[in-house]
């Protein structure tokens, strides 16, 4: 019995080491096709110079460089610097406890303009969070923020809760705020992969989340819990619109990502580009479609959400870090401020 409840302890010890996630990250310049092959596996996270950066998990590091003999190790880590900034921080960034108690007191603050929704439950039993703002009547647009998709993108979760805090404390003061809230339901959920957020690591069980979504090419594509919660909740919500939040990069973005061709609808594809134009206007943010403004990518959210439920889906890349430090927060929620109201004042 003692050496069985030992093995116990070494197995699930053990597990824990091996659950520390490594992404290291490359720049990598092939011909097209090669991309596309590299593309379809692995992340493609920026456009550089030359070539793109490119993450690649430690352990299919063997497997990437058959294909990229050639990539460049940019990061060994990509964590280290970002977890420094964490550090320096403190107890500052919110862990999912806060986030969690922020969200019931902001619901317990305004009873009237709100109400917490839940959507699920996390593989490790962390409940999904959807906070609803609405002042109530029937037939508005029906809006949806998202954040820390990726549990490493720390940032976006804080620039989230901070827009939503001026929004609601704004309602009957200022102008602008209250027509948003007066002619809008939004829908925000601050994180909408908990467990990763906990263990501020960017995929979830050894899967990238934004590449878990089913596309039109490959309808059935095998996904993740949080994934598929999402899934189930917004093809229940059909959301007008959506707005998903990740950094960095300062990219306002619109589908498709996993074909470089434009979606057929034209007046569609107008408006997307009227969307991200205006909200890109006041950062200087870039804007375009995400095959052709980064790179091709397969299952992530914006598909999915305009292909199930042809909600207006956009995606975005806030500023130039994932885990700024600290103090960097106030600068990053200023330049986010006007293209999230903008996106929001776009539907009524
Ligand atoms: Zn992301």
């Amino acid at each position: 019995m003692f050496i069985k409840v030992l093995l116990l302890i070494v197995l699930t010890f053990s597990t824990t080491i091996f659950a520390a996630e490594k992404i290291r990250s490359y720049q990598v310049s092939e011909n097209p096709l090669k991309m596309d092959k590299i593309a379809r596996q692995f992340e493609v996270v920026q456009k550089l110079t030359h070539g793109f950066e490119v993450y690649v998990l430690e352990e299919d590091v063997e497997a990437f460089l058959k294909i990229a003999p050639h990539a460049v190790l940019l990061e060994k880590n990509v964590h280290e610097n970002e977890l420094q900034n964490l550090e320096k921080s403190a107890t500052q960034y919110r862990d999912f406890a806060k986030v969690e108690s922020d969200l019931k007191t902001i619901a317990a603050t305004y009873p009237k303009l709100t109400s917490l929704d839940t959507y699920g439950v996390s593989k490790e039993g962390r409940t999904l969070y959807s906070l609803k703002v609405s002042t109530g009547g029937e037939n508005k647009p029906k809006l949806m923020v998202t954040a820390a998709t990726h549990g490493d993108e720390l940032i976006t979760t804080e620039v989230l809760f901070s827009l939503t805090n001026e929004l609601l404390a704004g309602y009957g003061k200022d102008s602008r705020l209250t027509k948003i809230l007066d002619s809008r339901d939004i829908y925000i959920i601050p994180v909408v992969s908990p467990d990763s957020f906990e263990a501020r690591e960017r995929y979830v069980q050894r899967q990238d989340p934004n590449r878990s979504y089913p596309w039109p090419e490959n309808p059935t594509n095998k996904t993740v819990d949080v994934i598929e919660a999402m899934m189930n909740y917004t093809n229940k919500m059909k959301f007008t619109g959506s707005l998903d939040l990740h950094a960095y990069g300062r990219l306002v973005m619109y589908p498709w990502g996993y074909t470089k061709k434009a979606p057929v609808n034209t007046a569609d594809v107008g408006g997307f580009k009227d969307i991200v134009q205006s909200m890109a206007k006041d950062n200087q943010y870039t804007a375009g479609q995400i095959s052709t403004t980064i790179y091709v990518a397969e299952g992530s959210s914006a598909d999915y959400f305009y292909w199930k439920t042809g909600t207006k889906a956009i995606a975005v890349e806030i500023g130039r870090e994932k885990i700024p430090s600290y103090n960097k927060i106030p600068s990053i929620v200023n330049e986010s401020r006007e293209m999230m109201w903008t996106f929001l004042e776009y539907f009524n």
